[in-house]
């Protein structure tokens, strides 16, 4: 068995068994960047399906790849960056297989989506990114905003299915084992599901990296994105 092979089977492992104790699914999306074609083409052989970047360029590098194309039929991507105007039309029009943006902050944002979309006839899954540690750097619509942000998307936005929440988290919440972002976002959850009488178990929660994954998934993750950890440290 290769490398890839096997971190892949001990990482899902993980994920099974702490998925049982909180009674979720829970879907590990590999964070491919940085990583060679060859190594997605590894995992995909090995059951992978769904895959992640954070690039526009790459993203599009990687999935109109011969050996892509010709190997992965079935991938699926995810777009996890903050995707700047003038990179929309190509992450919507030149990615094969795009499954879903999980970075939608702003209401400008969901609406040239939206457009973009309506020209083609398409739609799209989306995450809502949340800055849940209010970091003044960080992406994601502030927490006090993404409830108007999703009303907006719900009346508005025809072509974005809005599947869930994300958020990336605090890098200094990972060092000293503080789980309060991954609380802020189920706190986002219950207040959206309070206010639109939703089941809890129909919106996703995308949270949990490498560093943090296990803990995220205690907290109530259902979505785990995953890069160093089964690919190796990137360079
Ligand atoms: C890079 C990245 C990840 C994966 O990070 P690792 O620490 O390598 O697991 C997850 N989410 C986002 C948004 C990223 O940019």
């Amino acid at each position: 068995m290769s490398k890839l092979e096997a971190n892949l089977i001990a990482i899902l492992q993980r994920i099974n068994e702490l998925s049982q104790s909180n009674s979720s699914q829970v879907r590990l999306i590999a964070i491919s960047k940085t990583k060679p074609v060859e190594d997605i083409v590894e995992l995909y052989r090995a059951g992978q399906r769904h895959f992640g970047e954070n690039y526009v360029d790459e993203l599009e590098k990687k999935s109109n790849d011969n050996i892509i194309l010709t190997e992965c039929p079935e991938i699926r991507w995810h777009f996890v960056g903050h995707l700047q105007s003038n990179k929309i039309n190509r992450v919507l029009t030149r990615v094969p297989n795009l499954d879903c943006i999980q970075t939608i902050d702003s209401l400008e944002l969901a609406d040239r989506l939206n457009n973009n979309l309506m020209k083609q006839s398409k739609t799209l899954n989306v995450l809502l990114q949340i800055n849940t540690s209010n970091e003044d750097q960080k992406s994601g619509i502030d927490r006090k905003d993404f409830l108007s942000l999703y009303e907006h998307i719900k009346s508005n936005c025809t072509q974005l299915i809005c599947q869930g929440l994300m958020t990336i988290g605090s890098i200094d919440n990972v060092k000293i084992d503080d789980d309060s972002d991954f609380q802020a976002l189920v706190q986002c959850r219950k207040d959206l599901c309070e206010k639109y009488a939703l089941p809890l178990n129909e919106i996703e929660l995308s949270m949990g990296m490498s560093n943090d994954y296990e803990r995220a998934i205690q907290a109530g993750s259902t979505i785990v994105r995953v890069g160093s950890l089964l690919f190796g440290a990137r360079g």
